[in-house]
């Protein structure tokens, strides 16, 4: 029984090829460059990796190759292995509260609301397109970052301003991650072997939002009407007074697209340590002691706090605390550093539990208040569990 999860972008199109009998990935790969000249492909399967330059004008040409290639290199032994394709899609509105089987509706629905996700939501729809080109028969399903956060109140998804901005234009919270959050969830609920907890996820990646989950729904979460919102992340400066942006778009003369990109672009760790986003970068900095890169991992850590603390409130208390994406499966530090400012909730952190990199681990002490876990996320799976859940439905 072999499932596709496609991460289809403008110009590039990741793919994972998994085996649901046992949820083995059998391959995986990206086609980069679509579109645009010096084009290629890298695929790795068996421990090999292959990597070729070729022309890949439109996202049809990749999909054709892509299974080409799965037959020639005998990944596959014929296209008819290839159960279903499942796709991720950024932004699904309230218009998706789930994944779905993809059909002529769902792709009308996906056109009306592609708007709200210029970036991504139309690359993502190019990918489907390209798949039911090549692969009319097979079954596909749409899997949304905005789906899992559905299940939060009107009191948590409404913003403070005119109610008709949430009528007339559909401005309220969506959030992002959900698959991530949704996939930690239920690691949660095989690792507590039970239905009720109240879990605090922290995706904490270049991109990073943190997620309140009570008995495996959300109920409250950091993005907002975009990504922006939130917690300070690699490039992004997460919630700021809003009356900075007219002000800043007067003293540099730009307009409001423009301080917007600088937000999401040259803000966050980037912007405040004038260095680099990734925080192996800043640690390294912080190390020879440079002041801006001290402040940029001073204030990170602060906002993840801010977030915990607030949803540990909301949750009225937190039985599991979980740290994944790049920085929360990778960084020891940050991680420390998060829960010794946490320590007046009762958490506490085995220094030597905590010393391990990309693997699922518990890093509380016996008597911390809360445990804290380490999960890798792997929002691919998560997509194939969905399609071959709804196919078979
Ligand atoms: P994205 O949001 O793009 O998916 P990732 O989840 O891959 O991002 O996270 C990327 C970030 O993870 C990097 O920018 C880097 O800051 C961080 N990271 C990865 N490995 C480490 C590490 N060993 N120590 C600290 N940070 C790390």
């Amino acid at each position: 029984m072999k499932i596709i999860s496609i991460n289809a972008g403008s110009s590039s199109l990741k793919f994972s090829l998994f085996d649901m009998n046992d949820e083995s990935v059998i391959a995986s790969g990206l086609f980069e460059r679509i579109g645009i000249d010096g084009s290629s492909y890298t695929i790795k399967f068996n421990g090999e990796k292959i990597t070729q330059e070729v022309e890949l004008p439109t996202h049809v040409d990749a999909v054709n190759i892509l299974l080409d290639k799965l037959t020639d290199l005998n990944i596959i032994s014929s296209l008819d292995e290839i159960h279903g394709v499942g796709h991720r899609i950024v932004q699904g509105k309230d218009v998706f509260k789930e994944s779905v089987l993809i059909n002529d509706d769902v792709m009308e629905k996906l056109e009306a609301i592609k708007g709200f996700a210029p970036l991504h939501n139309p690359a993502n729809m190019l990918g489907i397109e390209a798949f039911r080109k090549v692969l009319p028969n097979v079954a596909m399903v749409a899997v949304f970052d905005t789906a899992f956060h559905q299940t939060m109140d009107k009191t948590t998804y409404l913003y403070p301003v005119p109610y008709s901005w949430y009528e007339d234009y559909g401005v309220r919270k969506y959030g992002a991650h959900g698959t991530s959050h949704r996939y930690i969830a239920e690691c949660v609920k095989q690792i507590l072997g039970k239905d009720e907890f109240r879990l605090i996820s922290c995706h904490i990646g270049n991109g990073g939002s943190i997620t309140a989950i009570k008995d495996g729904k959300c109920i409250d979460t950091s993005m907002g009407f975009t990504p922006l919102a939130g917690i300070m992340m690699g490039t992004r400066s997460g919630d700021i007074d809003p009356s900075i942006i007219p002000y800043v778009m007067e003293q540099e003369g730009k307009n409001a697209s423009e301080i917007i990109d600088d937000l999401n672009k040259r803000s966050g760790l980037f912007g405040m340590s004038e260095y680099s986003s990734d925080m192996r970068d800043i640690l390294a900095r912080c190390d020879e002691q440079d002041e801006k890169a001290i402040v940029a991992r001073d204030k990170y850590v602060r906002r993840v706090v801010d977030y915990i603390a607030q949803y540990y409130v909301l949750l009225g208390g937190a039985d599991i605390i979980v740290f994944t994406a790049g920085v929360g499966e990778n960084s020891i530090p940050v991680r420390r550093q998060i829960c010794e400012e946490l320590a007046c909730l009762g958490i506490k952190i085995d220094v030597e539990l905590n010393n391990k990199r990309g693997e699922m681990v518990k890093i509380s002490t016996d008597d911390s208040d809360v445990l804290v876990y380490v999960i890798p996320t792997d929002e691919e799976l998560m997509i194939a569990r969905d399609t071959l859940h709804l196919i078979d439905r």
